[in-house]
């Protein structure tokens, strides 16, 4: 199948997006892209070396003094522009996606329509860069407060969602004057080079977006350190990996925004509807095969409804039929790689000998549908314990793992017990309870009798080791901004 959006397979070499211009690295060298459903080579891509991604930083560096002066009016329409472009090739993006990452077409639309979210959202908030003046203690001073770009940033996406991991770091970034270098991973470059298409296609300013392809981050991230002109660092992906980054960038004193993994708890009080909480539950998890920041890890169901919560889930699991995201009847994709599937099988193995039930799945898929593919049933556990490496490590992938419990104190202190602190869910129709529990809760995020707590317009994060800062909102547009005062004697 053609790939969409590219005129002939040779485009997709000149991926490097430097300076308004579309081009191969200096090496000449190139990286496969491969679709995770079967494993076919869907093209391949320019492997920058250290000299393209620095004159990617030269370029955003040049840009950056006239982008910075732009108005916020002229920084808008871009990026409205840039929305009303992805929208019109929503469904070319979408395939592209699932054919690079996996994904099911109708979720990979429901992607870009959020990716969308993000460059109007930031297209209105362009204009509301307010600062303040605050009175001094002398009658003959003023203090003015302004918020100013940071300067170049390097931002390094995941390949979970190849779109909107970046309209969430670039809106805010453009809408604040701030000149862009982006690095996607290596599993999803096909999507990233559509995306900078459009900008390309709206007209940016040269130097404005950069982007930089690569299957080795650090040729990308070495030059990044080394800059003197780099001033900010937005990442997503792994906790291992953000805490890297922040410990390089500390030697320049740049600033980071870390989006990092978690380990979401999921509870089922014992006054909820069971029926809708597993429901609930089954459309998290297996949104995206599992692999989402925002995964529930744990879910604690009170012992009162454990029975009936389980049978819910396991007959919604069951009803879930894998495989590619190009057949409109598949509700689950493959994973991203063949070291996914391996770890789904370790933690599944690992839980069983260590006494939890299976109820269903369990297993890689394999046969007709699923051949070079990397598939995986939809897996419930029961009976899960912390004595697990579930009930502790990311699972990234397509398994309920399910806990029992007997009291709130008890299960609050279960949920938080974990160094990560991205999202956490909880079923319950008591509103006192909600609150309280919500209060309670170490995580950045809390849904109540809700499972997808996220918006263009809300801040999106984590806590603990799940991050530093926020995407998305006022507070997503705060972390591209200086703030600077101005003491005036009168
Ligand atoms: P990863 O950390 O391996 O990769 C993420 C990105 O970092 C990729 O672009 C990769 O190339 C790059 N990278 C890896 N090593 C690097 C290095 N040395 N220097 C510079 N860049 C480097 O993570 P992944 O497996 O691709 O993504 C899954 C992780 O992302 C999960 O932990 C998930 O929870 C997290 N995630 C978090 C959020 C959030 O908003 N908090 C959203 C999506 C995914």
């Amino acid at each position: 199948m053609a790939l969409p959006l590219f005129d002939d397979a040779g485009a997709t070499r000149e991926s490097l997006y430097i300076n308004g211009k579309w081009g191969p690295g200096a090496s000449g060298e190139t990286f496969e892209v491969t679709d995770p459903a079967s494993g076919a080579v869907l093209s391949s891509v320019a492997a920058a070396g250290p000299g393209d991604v620095r004159a990617a930083i030269d370029a955003a560096d040049a840009a950056f003094e006239q982008w910075a002066g732009a108005t916020a009016y002229a920084r808008s329409a871009y990026l409205y522009q840039a929305h009303r472009l992805m929208l019109e090739r929503a469904d070319d993006l979408a395939t592209l996606m699932t054919m690079e990452q996996g994904k099911p077409l109708k979720a990979a639309r429901t992607e870009v329509k959020y990716a969308a979210d993000f460059l109007i959202w930031f297209a209105e908030e362009a204009k509301r860069v307010y600062g303040s003046t605050i009175p001094s203690a002398r009658a003959d001073q003023r203090f003015m407060v302004l918020r100013q770009p940071v300067g170049v940033v390097a931002a390094v996406t995941p390949w979970n969602y190849p779109v909107s991991m970046i309209t969430r770091k670039v809106a805010p970034a453009f809408a604040a004057g701030c000149p862009v270098v982006l690095k996607p991973a290596e599993h999803t470059p096909l999507t990233a080079m559509a995306v900078f298409k459009i900008f390309d296609d709206v007209g940016l300013p040269p130097g404005v977006a950069n982007l930089v392809t690569t299957a080795d981050p650090a040729v990308f991230s070495d030059e990044v350190f080394a800059s003197r002109a780099v001033r900010k660092i937005a990442f997503t992906g792994s906790t291992a990996v953000g805490k890297m980054l922040a410990r390089e960038a500390a030697s320049t004193v740049k600033r980071v925004s870390l989006e990092l993994g978690g380990h979401a708890p999921f509870i089922v009080f014992e006054d909820a509807d069971p029926v809708h909480a597993a429901k609930g539950a089954s459309l998290v998890k297996f949104l995206n095969t599992g692999q989402a920041c925002i995964s529930p890890n744990r879910i604690f169901v009170h012992r009162s409804l454990y029975e009936v919560f389980l049978e819910t889930l396991v007959t919604r699991a069951r009803t879930l039929k894998a495989g590619n995201g190009l057949d409109a009847t598949s509700g689950v994709g493959p994973l991203i790689d063949e070291k996914a599937v391996l770890r789904m099988q370790r933690q599944v193995d690992d839980a069983r000998a260590r006494g939890a039930r299976v109820l269903t799945g369990g297993h890689r898929l394999i046969g007709t549908g699923f051949d070079g593919g990397f598939f995986y049933s939809p897996t419930v556990l029961a009976d899960v314990t912390a004595a697990m490496d579930i009930y502790r490590e990311e699972t990234f992938g397509p398994i309920a793992a399910v806990t029992v419990f007997d009291d709130e104190a008890e299960v609050v202190a279960m949920a938080n017990d974990t160094d990560y602190g991205l999202a956490s869910y909880l079923y319950t129709r008591d509103l006192s309870r909600a609150l309280r529990v919500s209060e309670r809760l170490r995580f950045g995020m809390v849904g109540i009798n809700d499972i997808n707590p996220t918006s263009a317009a809300a801040p999106f994060g984590g806590i603990k080791e799940s991050g530093l800062g926020r995407e998305g909102a006022a507070e997503g547009l705060g972390e591209y901004l200086d703030t600077k005062l101005i003491g005036i004697s009168i």
